[in-house]
């Protein structure tokens, strides 16, 4: 277990397409073992492989007390619109304002090779779709109709 570093915007990898995963290696396990240090240390909601500098489709997210290792996520199904404030830890002191699917459905594989359909709504949709978005090279200031200066008073990370 360990932190690894933060790839910031500026940053070209933050703009790649990343690879699926093909097997569950020791080296796949020990990454999502460090994205979740690296996120939990940050006080992040969620962290994508590219943030760390690997092109692999692997997230992690925090919400509500439960971590969520999703290796090759995908959004299969949305429905509605909710828009809300975002930040990012790749985009260091800045907020935005984005609309996002108010649920969705996302399928994912786990550490273990098991296959998970899993609804999501609110908050944890709006984290999906972020996290899912890195692993197509987008950030949230892409779609953010309002991208400004973190005030105090914002707290929330992905
Ligand atoms: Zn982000």
């Amino acid at each position: 277990m360990a932190l690894r570093n933060l790839r910031v915007d500026g940053d070209s990898l933050l703009r790649k397409k990343s690879k699926p995963v093909t097997d569950i290696t020791k080296g796949v396990m020990i990454l999502l073992d460090d994205m979740v240090d690296t996120m939990k240390h940050s006080s992040g909601a969620g962290l994508a492989a590219p943030q760390v500098g690997i092109l692999k489709r692997a997230v992690v997210i925090e919400h509500e007390g439960t971590v969520y290792e999703m290796i090759n996520p995908e959004i299969t199904d949305m429905d509605g619109t909710q828009r809300s404030q975002e930040a990012c830890l790749s985009i260091p002191g800045m907020v935005g304002d984005v609309e996002r699917p108010n649920k969705l459905v996302v399928t994912y594989t786990d550490r273990k090779g098991d296959e998970h359909t899993m609804p999501a709504e609110e908050r944890l949709a709006i984290i999906v779709a972020h996290e899912v978005d890195h692993l197509d090279g987008i950030l949230y200031k892409d779609r953010a109709t309002v991208f400004r200066h973190r005030k105090p008073s914002d707290d929330e990370e992905e």
